[in-house]
């Protein structure tokens, strides 16, 4: 009876542990794309950029996709035409027909959309949408070994979360982080490996003989107690001696002149404050702010480096606007969390 009864509780307190462990989301940020996803989802792939691009997040057991593609009011194509090219290209990629099980129409982040039911070698459910905001074709497509009651609560949840459009500033979620960042800058450049990951945020303005650009060059690097043994819990040191000679190459000239502790998301963070000034003909004046902290929740070194440069031909002069420019990177720092 005791063995019965044990038994049962195991059991019952498995299924319930699957019940809460699969079906727990987490806010997911991504190109001005915002919407909620299963904790145990991965962002494996991804490329592009706000305008068109994709990315791919997975599980063991399923995964889902979005692409997206700029489309200009006037020369949106109807989204039939996106739908059969969609199925076209997945029948060449599968070399077998696909069965369309159905189709139907919803609403995502208040755009009409098509949903399709496939039978490839997964079940597949394929939402297609023009969201007029954003200037963008958006196709999300869920794949389940089956649909189940799961699978069904997982599809509602991203459906029911996911905005494309709106906001002055865009959520960004790398692995275990997050931040804001104004919508209007791009990601231009990044690189997510085992060790280190960094994204390169980019706005770019460009008047008659002047070009302004800020970045965001956001950084951390993993496994920092191992790797970094005597510099770890120094961040200042770590910049001296592991960090500057990288930041050199990117950012040619910074010079560090001020610096400072600040408080980031509980960590005491180091900051320095530098500028620089390069160039010949076309001269570059520009600003630096860099944030270094270890954050022992996840044993990483985060580095953070705001800048603004602006070029213009010699002999006119360059502006900077330096009260500006140490706000927006105070802003910005306070948007992160790293843990
Ligand atoms: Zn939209
Ligand atoms: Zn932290």
């Amino acid at each position: 009876m005791r063995n019965l009864e044990e038994s049962f509780s195991r059991s019952f307190s498995y299924s319930n542990l699957v019940w809460c462990t699969s079906l727990e989301f987490m806010d997911f940020g991504w190109n001005g794309f915002l919407l909620q996803i299963p904790r145990e989802a991965r962002l494996v792939s991804e490329g592009g950029n706000a305008r068109s691009g994709y990315m791919r997040l997975e599980t063991e057991n399923y995964f889902f996709e979005v692409k997206w593609e700029e489309a200009q009011q006037k020369k949106v194509k109807p989204l039939s035409e996106v739908v059969e090219a969609f199925i076209k290209k997945l029948e060449k990629d599968t070399k077998q027909k696909i069965p369309v099980r159905g189709r139907r129409k919803t609403n995502v982040s208040g755009h009409d959309t098509l949903v399709l039911s496939l039978k490839s070698a997964m079940e597949e459910r394929i939402y297609f949408w023009y969201c007029e905001e954003s200037l963008r074709i958006t196709i999300l497509r869920c794949v389940f070994k089956l649909i189940d009651t799961n699978s069904r609560t997982i599809i509602r949840q991203i459906v029911a979360s996911f905005k494309c459009h709106g906001g002055e500033s865009n959520l960004w979620t790398p692995p275990q982080s997050i931040f804001r960042a104004p919508s209007n800058f791009q990601l231009t450049e990044r690189k997510m490996m085992i060790g280190r990951t960094y994204l390169l945020l980019l706005e770019h303005k460009v008047a008659p003989f002047t070009e302004r650009r800020r970045e965001i060059f956001f950084e951390y690097n993993s496994m920092a107690s191992i790797r970094f043994e005597d510099e770890y819990k120094d961040p200042n040191k770590w910049v001296e001696k592991r960090y500057l000679k990288d930041l050199k190459k990117r950012y040619r000239g910074i010079k560090f002149h001020a610096t400072a502790e600040e408080k980031i998301n509980g960590h005491t963070a180091i900051i320095k404050e530098g500028s620089a000034r390069t160039g010949l003909t076309t001269r570059k004046s520009s600003l630096y702010a860099n944030a270094t902290w270890y954050c022992e929740d996840l044993n990483r070194i985060y580095s953070v480096t705001t800048s603004e440069h602006v070029a213009r031909p010699w002999p006119l002069k360059r502006k900077m606007d330096e009260k500006t420019f140490e706000e927006f990177s105070r802003e910005f720092l306070s948007t992160i969390k790293c843990h």
